[in-house]
């Protein structure tokens, strides 16, 4: 019985389906990050009500496969009462909420960006804080619709100030800042890692203590991109992750175990090294130390395999061998 899987990056509070996109994108049409806009006019037309049906029955499905922890971000609002919504019903089913305003510049935006991260930085975040453990950040140079070095910078400042711990979106289509910011801002997470170079992997091994690389390798099977190397960021060092970074886009998926199979089939990870960083690994990506380890004093946070071993992880890609115990159940 391992612990329960703790999936530390998901988008999961949003309306509407882009299937098409997904599509078009299996047969050549790149991706940019432009998609998100889609999203957010099918989340800002959602009733509150529609917002978390829809997010109560991703949780259901989650936890069906054995995942215990979810972060979730808010990013398809994009207006001071769209994100606050957001952060509201997401925290209605976990206390590790992120605050995602700068997920893109919305479209209504797009001829004035700073503006937006006026907006982003005051009203918003002000408004937004009170409901999220956590601010992150699309740092991505190579989307034109994300944000560049300079302005996320900016970002996780601020939300450091208002007291939100901070992670970052980084080297997700290609190389860029994101890695780098996110240690010298002591951020808990830099999250997909798909590109990085030996800068990256030496400034992410000196500061393990600090900063995880979270990788997703949901994101690279579904947008069809090359997996970041797990293996040798573990042998330089790095604590790594494992999340699904679950959204409509770019990974649509809350399958720890999916994940994981990925991780050893595509990234070099030994099950037993997947299986860690979906569970301990992720716990540390939220600076939790109560969840992600079966240890006395702490929650008995498990997940149940159906198989003889947890090498049926990994051995059974796409079989739903593991689902979380529902010890109130049991309890009663
Ligand atoms: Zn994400």
């Amino acid at each position: 019985m391992p612990p329960g899987f703790v999936d530390s990056h998901s988008h999961l509070v949003f309306a509407g389906d882009r299937g098409a996109e997904f599509a078009a994108r299996m047969m050549g049409k790149p991706y940019d990050g432009g998609g998100i806009g889609v999203t957010v006019a099918a989340t800002r037309a959602a009733t509150d009500d529609e917002l978390r049906r829809l997010l109560a029955a991703r949780i259901a499905e989650l936890q069906a496969l054995g995942t215990t922890t979810i972060e979730i971000k808010s990013g398809y609002g994009l207006t001071v009462h769209d994100e606050v919504r957001a952060l509201q019903i997401a925290g209605e089913f976990s206390g590790e909420t992120t605050f995602l305003g700068a997920h893109v510049v919305p479209a209504e935006y797009a001829e004035d960006r700073a503006a937006y991260l006026d907006l982003l930085v005051g009203p918003m975040l002000e408004a937004a804080a009170p409901h999220a453990r956590w601010i992150d950040v699309f740092c991505e140079p190579h989307s034109p619709h994300a944000f560049d070095a300079e302005e996320a910078r900016h970002v996780l400042t601020a939300g450091a100030a208002a007291g939100l711990g901070l992670r970052v979106h980084g080297n997700q289509l290609g190389h860029g800042p994101g890695v780098l910011l996110a240690v010298e801002l002591g951020a808990a997470s830099v999250d997909h890692c798909t590109y990085l170079d030996d800068t990256d992997i030496d400034a992410l091994a000196a500061a393990a203590d600090a900063t995880v690389a979270t990788l997703l390798p949901g994101v690279e099977f579904c947008t069809r991109s090359p997996y970041p190397d797990a293996a040798r960021l573990l042998a330089a060092g790095v604590s790594i992750a494992l999340a699904t970074d679950c959204n409509p886009g770019t990974c649509y998926s809350s399958s720890m175990p999916w994940v994981i199979s990925l991780a050893v089939r595509e990234m070099g990870l030994s099950p037993a090294q997947a299986l860690f960083a979906a569970t301990a690994g992720s716990a540390r990506s939220l600076r939790r130390t109560d969840i992600g380890r079966l240890v006395i004093g702490n929650r008995a946070d498990l997940a149940v395999l159906d198989a003889p071993s947890y090498l049926h992880l990994a051995y059974r890609p796409g079989v739903p061998i593991a689902r979380t115990l529902d010890l109130h159940g049991i309890a009663q």
